[in-house]
This record gives C-alpha cells, sequence and structure tokens, in this order.
C-alpha cells in the first residue's frame, strides 16, 4: 500500500491523518453493523464515484450478507478544495430500485449539498428504505441538514486527500487519508 509520510499536489504538502489500520478497523466494525441491520433485506449499495470506489470496495469485503453494488456519478468540485454550490447527475443507476433496501455509499459529506440531491433522486424510485453510509463527515462545515446512519470519522472542516479522495483528481491511490499540512 502506498503510504508516505507526506505527499505534495498542486503546490501543496499534505501529511498523514488517519491510518490505514484506524480505516480497515472501523470498515470492519461497520460491515458487521450492516450485517446486522439488513439481514434478509439484500441491499443495494450505491457508490457515489469516483471518491466512494475504495471506500465501498473495502467494505463490501467486509458485508457477508447478500447484497447487490451499483454506482451513480456527480459534477465534481473540479480541481478546486471548494464546493461550487451546483450538483448534477453524469451518470445515473442502472439497476431497479423500487421496493429495493438502499444504501448510499460517500467518501466524504461536507456541506451537505451532494447527499441531499442524492437522497432526492433516490426517494424518487420508492424505495423501501434508505440510508447513507459515509467515511468521513465533517459535520461543522454541514449547512445542509442530512441524516447520516452509518459516519466512518467525524473529521473537522479541513481538507483531505488519499484512500480514494482526490484533489486535482490526484492522490486517490494513497493507502490512508491525509489532510493538509497548514490546516491540521
Ligand atoms: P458536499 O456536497 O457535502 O459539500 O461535498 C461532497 C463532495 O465534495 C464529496 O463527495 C467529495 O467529492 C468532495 N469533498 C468535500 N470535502 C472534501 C475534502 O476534504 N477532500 C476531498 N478530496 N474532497 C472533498
Amino acid at each position: 500500500m502506498f503510504t508516505p509520510d507526506s505527499i505534495d499536489v498542486k503546490d501543496e504538502r499534505f501529511i498523514p491523518f488517519i491510518s490505514q489500520e484506524q480505516i480497515a478497523a472501523r470498515i470492519s466494525l461497520m460491515g458487521k453493523q450492516l450485517d446486522r441491520d439488513y439481514k434478509d433485506l439484500n441491499p443495494i449499495f450505491i457508490g457515489v464515484l469516483n471518491g466512494s470506489f475504495i471506500f465501498l470496495a473495502d467494505l463490501m469485503r467486509h458485508v457477508q450478507i447478500p447484497c447487490e453494488v451499483d454506482f451513480v456519478k456527480l459534477s465534481s468540485y473540479g480541481d478546486q478544495k471548494v464546493s461550487s454550490g451546483n450538483v448534477t447527475t453524469l451518470k445515473k443507476v442502472d439497476a431497479r430500485l423500487e421496493g429495493r433496501h438502499i444504501i448510499l455509499v460517500e467518501d466524504i459529506v461536507d456541506t451537505g449539498l451532494s447527499i441531499n440531491y442524492m437522497l432526492d433522486q433516490m426517494k424518487a424510485h420508492k424505495p423501501a428504505s434508505l440510508a447513507v453510509i459515509t467515511l468521513l463527515h465533517k459535520k461543522e462545515a454541514t449547512v445542509h441538514p442530512v441524516t447520516l446512519e452509518y459516519v466512518g470519522f467525524e473529521i473537522p472542516n479541513a481538507f483531505v486527500l488519499g484512500y480514494g479522495l482526490d484533489y486535482a483528481q490526484q492522490g486517490r491511490n494513497l493507502g490512508q487519508i491525509y489532510i493538509l499540512e497548514n490546516e491540521k
């Protein structure tokens, strides 16, 4: 796994924040919780691309009940560290969702804009239930109220990188979570 002591992207330096071991331990616990909560419900995990792909891959391998997976893609931040405030769908879910137990999988909830948009989109499919699992939550930054059923880590309002999360599309391959050096 690629876990350098620091990483530079676009003149910004990032340093380790949440280790591989911490992430793995938390995901293992969340997997067990999902096994209990969704027993006999055949849930469908819907990953929000691109950032959730590594979290979802690891999470699914800790889930032992029957389940399915699909993906949606939303418009992103571009190369910026701050949200543009607009969200649109770039790729829709292929599966039929009516009557299904949906678990939306996010890498991070920041302002809450994207997840609220996703929840609205999903409700239109009339699922049997709808829940959110996110690896990271910047509680202080969340201005669009949302209920998050499963949260990996509450983190401060600072820009993070790695384990699927990018900065200008770089850094997704890092094996742990990094934080901007001057924001730690
Ligand atoms: P929200 O709509 O909640 O403001 O932002 C959600 C999306 O913004 C996330 O799915 C992620 O793509 C991006 N994002 C928010 N905060 C961060 C961050 O600290 N680092 C990275 N790499 N992406 C972030």
